[in-house]
């Protein structure tokens, strides 16, 4: 069996060290083309020396250098800048490509794998929300293979018929579902007190910070109905949002004829990660089992509009101009950096996502480029910029 070569996007992150994990058990099954990274240098340089890669790639000229100087002999080529990345997610010798890197800055090298009908392994749903129809038309022009990494699409993905030609009959609608993160039984009013550490502290996942504070505002879901209309060719009706506390089931299809089928599992990305990556097969992943007998109650609550203001905001924009979704997306990245980083109090998350979403509309035919959507993306982030500076303290 001839080995996929895989490209890992954001290999350092939680989702790329996952899915060095699930690799490491399949020596046989797959191997590493290339690494990409933005910051830790030197966790890259020992992936890279346990992988030994083609290339490694670093935004920046001088952690490049660091990367070059720490892997001299090693066989590694060390490739710097954004065009690189693109480079090695389209380059032909690559089979598969884990889109791990998080946020829109992911979009360029998403499209670029999607164009050279690559198998696209897409845990990025900033790329899909961002990229919209635009990345949709090129996974199908390019004859890519896509395959969504974050749990809940994975389970609506592992719930649905192989042939796609009958997921549109098969569908009443699909069900969500979302953890409610760490606050969702907390006083709405002490929302303006939670502090960066108590807002990455998920109940159920270990992940990247930005997801996490996603996950406690709900924007992570949003993201998520977003990126479902996109992978599963949805009109927003059928998708609805159910929070599940336990993270226990990861999502449910529920069919024309009302029978449910969810997928369930232990809160682990390995699983879903080994599907995409064995997809249409299956492979250990590393995962602990669920165990029934230990398992306490499944429950499940609607989603408090407003605790979560986020979620009507996106189910507005999903109706919105096209590029809506990208305005919202920027605007949630800035508002999520300034607020990690002590500039914005956690409840001005949303006071910033929804004054973008007011002041910066998209022009007509603006999504139906990716310079176009770059320029939209950076009219939002400054305008969401602005706003915070507004609100600081
Ligand atoms: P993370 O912050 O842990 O890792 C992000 C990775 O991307 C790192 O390797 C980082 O170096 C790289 N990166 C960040 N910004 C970059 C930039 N501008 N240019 C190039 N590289 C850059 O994030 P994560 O939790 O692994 O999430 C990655 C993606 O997967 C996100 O889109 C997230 O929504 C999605 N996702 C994550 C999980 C999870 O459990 N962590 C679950 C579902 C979906
Ligand atoms: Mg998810």
């Amino acid at each position: 069996m001839t080995r996929l070569r895989v490209c890992v996007l954001g290999s350092t992150g939680s989702i790329g060290v996952n899915t060095l994990d699930v690799m490491a058990r399949h020596p046989g099954r797959y191997e590493v083309f290339a690494l990409t990274a933005q910051h830790r240098v030197e966790e890259l340089a020992q992936q890279c020396l346990t992988w030994r890669p083609r290339y490694a790639v670093l935004p920046d000229a001088l952690r490049a250098e660091q990367l070059r100087l720490r892997l001299e002999g090693s066989g590694v080529t060390v490739l710097c800048g954004a065009a690189a990345l693109e480079e090695v997610a389209s380059h032909p010798e690559v089979d598969a490509v884990m889109a791990a890197i998080v946020g829109a800055a992911g979009l360029p090298p998403c499209l670029a794998a999607a164009r050279a009908g690559k198998r696209l392994l897409l845990a990025n749903k900033e790329a899909l929300v961002v990229g919209g129809a635009l990345f949709m038309s090129a996974v199908e022009a390019g004859g890519a293979t896509l395959l969504p990494i974050d749990s809940e699409h994975s389970a609506i993905f592992q719930c649905l018929p192989e042939e796609r030609e009958r997921w549109p009959a098969t569908i009443d609608h699909i069900l969500l579902t979302a953890s409610g993160g760490p606050f969702r039984t907390r006083e709405p009013l002490s929302l303006r007190d939670v502090t960066p550490a108590e807002a990455v502290a998920h109940p159920n996942w270990v992940m990247g910070r930005k997801i996490s504070v996603d996950s406690a505002t709900m924007m992570n879901k949003a993201l998520e109905v977003r990126a479902a209309r996109g992978l599963f060719d949805l009109e927003p009706a059928p998708i609805r949002v159910v929070i599940h506390p336990q993270s226990i089931i990861h999502s449910m299809v529920v069919c024309c004829d009302h029978s449910v089928l969810a997928q369930l599992g232990t809160p682990d990305m390995r699983v879903p990660i080994a599907y995409g990556l064995s997809w249409p097969q299956r492979v250990i992943s590393g995962a602990e089992q669920l165990d029934f007998m230990r398992l306490s109650a499944l429950t499940f609550e609607p989603a408090d509009p407003l605790r979560f203001p986020g979620l009507q905001l996106a189910w507005e924009t999903l109706s919105a101009r096209p590029g809506s979704t990208a305005v919202l997306n920027a605007a949630n990245e800035v508002a999520v950096e300034a607020f990690l980083s002590g500039a914005l109090r956690f409840d001005q998350i949303h006071a910033v996502n929804l004054h973008t979403v007011e002041q910066a509309l998209p022009e007509a035919g603006e999504a139906e480029s990716l310079e176009g959507l770059l320029a939209l993306d950076a009219r939002a982030r400054s305008v969401a910029g602005a706003r915070v500076k507004a609100l600081a303290p």
